[in-house]
């Protein structure tokens, strides 16, 4: 499999021999096709797998043909990215930039540290996708008003670092704030915990391991 047999628009395919990806890495491969058909996952990944860009293209597949096809309000995010921390939210920020080049996939950081009002001026101003912290999230959404109705996937990355962290309710919170999305889950390891939000956070849930 390459990534030009995954079914991505054709810039995004630039966009990734532009960052020097040649072939799809083995969690890539899996969870793209998966991701794309509307699935919801529970990858258990590591850190240097390619678990980052194996959520990234997907999403920024669907940007792109949403905002093409339905020429929908350009003003709502459509994704949700929550990480356990900061730097994590960054790290994923910057690979959106590099993969999402020139197509309509803007994206808003939501991190403490971060002016308040700066984050959300660029939420209100059109974006696709939000990441962030919990934490700094639900301080953002209880402040302000931010419709997430339109909101359809909803990555967690480290799910386990994230419970480890007593992130669980607030992560229960901002699932519920949003109209039942594609629930995208990635965790290093798999303890029952995770297993359990797994099955409170979708109805099925397709597990993949590499
Ligand atoms: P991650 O596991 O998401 O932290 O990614 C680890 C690193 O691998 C990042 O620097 C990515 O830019 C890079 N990467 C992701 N996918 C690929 C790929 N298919 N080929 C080469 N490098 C990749």
């Amino acid at each position: 499999l390459s990534f030009a047999h995954c079914n991505l628009p054709q810039k995004l395919l630039h966009n990734i021999e532009s960052a020097g990806y040649e072939i799809p890495t083995p969690v890539q491969m899996q969870a793209i096709p998966a991701a794309l058909k509307g699935q919801s996952l529970l990858v258990s990944a590591e850190t240097g797998s390619g678990k980052t860009a194996s959520y990234l293209l997907p999403i920024i597949s669907y940007c792109t043909n949403f905002r093409k096809e339905l020429s929908v309000d350009q003003k709502k995010p459509l994704v949700m990215v929550l990480t356990p921390t900061r730097e994590l939210s960054i790290q994923v920020e910057e690979q959106a930039k590099i993969l999402g080049k020139g197509l309509p996939f803007k994206t808003a950081l939501v991190v403490g540290g971060d002016a308040m009002p700066r984050q959300i001026h660029r939420i209100q101003n059109g974006i696709e996708m939000i990441v962030g912290t919990p934490g700094r999230l639900i301080d953002l959404l209880t402040k302000y008003n931010i419709e997430l109705d339109s909101v359809s996937i909803l990555v967690i990355d480290e799910v386990d670092c994230m419970l480890q962290k007593g992130f669980r309710e607030q992560v229960m919170q901002i699932y519920r704030a949003l109209s039942q999305p594609q629930v995208l889950l990635y965790s290093a390891t798999v303890p029952v915990e995770v297993e359990k939000m797994a099955t409170q956070l979708a109805k099925e849930m397709n597990v993949i391991t590499v």
